[in-house]
């Protein structure tokens, strides 16, 4: 398991490291992405870098997060921001963690609170909740409609304001459909 923590982009100090994405070199004093990472064979995190342009195809969410803090010059910024929108738009990003929306691949998953199955294609809000299988508590999935999230915060593990919290920082789809997913989350607490 790898949990992001901590996203930054600085000039390469060396030209030493290659980049997670291409796997190729990243030249010194080109600017690069680091992801602080924690994997499961350290308790140390370790940065992993990227080139600008590949992350805005991989991970155009970090990018994005990294860019709005740097304050220096950052070039091809315009075709950047276009790549990162191209990939959030394909839906190639993978989301950041739990909470979380995306839309259903399938209309196989049911909704916790519902019970109705969430139609294919249609927006829904997955969250990490405890499931006692036979005697151990096993953390897994568990998808909800947008509107019934408020009904069903015991699943959620939270008040409705860190679910939006994590809901904001961790989906991967466009900010005007997360405008209208999160206007039907607090929509069902009305
Ligand atoms: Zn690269
Ligand atoms: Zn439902």
């Amino acid at each position: 398991m790898v949990r992001a923590m901590a996203n930054v982009i600085e000039e390469a100090k060396s030209g030493r490291a290659s980049c997670r994405t291409c796997k190729k070199a990243i030249a010194k004093g080109e600017l690069r992405l680091g992801v602080e990472t924690q994997t499961q064979f350290s308790d140390t995190p370790s940065m992993q870098w990227h080139h600008l342009p590949c992350a805005a195809g991989k991970l155009p969410a970090e990018l994005k997060e990294a860019l709005d803090t740097y304050e220096g010059e950052v070039p091809n910024r315009a075709e950047l921001d276009a790549a990162m929108e191209e990939a959030i738009k394909k839906g190639n990003a993978k989301p950041g963690g739990f909470p979380y929306t995306d839309r259903a691949p399938t209309g196989r998953a049911k909704c916790m609170e519902c019970d109705e199955p969430i139609e294919k294609g249609a927006f829904r809000v997955a969250v990490e909740r405890e499931v006692d299988t036979g005697g151990f508590m096993r953390r897994t999935p568990g998808y909800l409609h947008p509107q019934c999230v408020a009904a069903n915060l015991e699943n959620v593990g939270g008040s409705l304001d860190e679910l939006l919290e994590g809901v904001r920082k961790n989906s991967r789809i466009t900010q005007g459909e997360l405008d209208g997913v999160i206007s039907d989350i607090e929509g069902g607490g009305a």
